[in-house]
């Protein structure tokens, strides 16, 4: 299964995407996640990334789509994968379809959540993660059993360093801007689902089984 998750910060992909990788044991490759790591370890690929993403700005297409094409290469994406924050612009969409092309292999389903901006506010400021393991957490609607701790792993919950009001609103209306011309890209290409991202997050999760359900899985 090759699927693409859309949407807003604080849409709720990431969520799924963490229920999704189990569902149909495929990696969950997020753009995020792994400047994350990157700035972590101080590499030369953090180092590149750090300013952009301290803003809430995009990292430039040229370093992205090359991470990207790295990554999908990997033996563990053969048979599968699951995109998170990525393609965030048309220039990525249109390098990502170059990449699959090249690679024989063709996207089964965009899913894109849509969730009112001051929803998405307060989710993103409510949220926590887990410093060690990267489990993810909300202060309303997904408490740990332990305030401030993991449930996974016992490891310390923060928020994350661009989850600031300032920059939520910077990273919303980059979305506006950048990537929501995507989602009539993957429309035309008739690939594109709706999803409904305030519902409650087992709720879309159900909905999403049931549309992939009814698919073929051509691996
Ligand atoms: P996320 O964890 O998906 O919300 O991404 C956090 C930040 O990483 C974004 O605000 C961007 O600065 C950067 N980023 C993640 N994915 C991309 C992408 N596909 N293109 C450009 N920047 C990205």
């Amino acid at each position: 299964m090759r699927l693409l998750l859309m949407g807003a910060p604080g849409a709720g992909k990431g969520t799924q995407a963490a229920l999704l990788k189990n569902a149909y044991n495929i990696p969950h490759v997020s753009t995020g996640d792994m400047f994350r790591e990157a700035i972590k370890l101080d590499s030369e690929l953090g180092r590149k990334v750090k300013a952009y993403m301290d803003k809430g700005e995009l990292v430039p297409d040229s370093v992205t789509v090359e991470v990207m094409a790295d990554r999908l290469a990997k033996d563990d994406c053969k048979d599968g994968f699951l995109l998170d924050g990525y393609p965030r612009t048309l220039k990525q969409g249109q390098e990502l379809d170059l990449l699959l092309k090249r690679l024989n292999i063709k996207l089964d389903k965009v899913f894109n959540f849509v969730v009112k901006e001051e929803i998405l506010i307060r989710r993103i400021l409510g949220r926590r993660v887990c410093k060690k393991c990267g489990a993810g957490y909300h202060v309303d609607t997904l408490k740990p059993k332990v305030e401030g701790v993991c449930d996974v792993c016992g490891g310390e919950l923060i928020s994350r360093k661009d989850d600031t009001y300032e920059t939520i609103k910077n990273r919303i209306s980059v979305y506006e801007k950048q990537t929501k011309p995507l989602v009539e890209y993957y429309e035309k290409q008739d690939l594109l689902v709706e999803l409904d991202g305030s519902k409650d997050l087992n709720e879309t999760f159900v909905e999403i089984k049931d549309i992939l359900g009814g698919m073929n899985d051509h691996n």
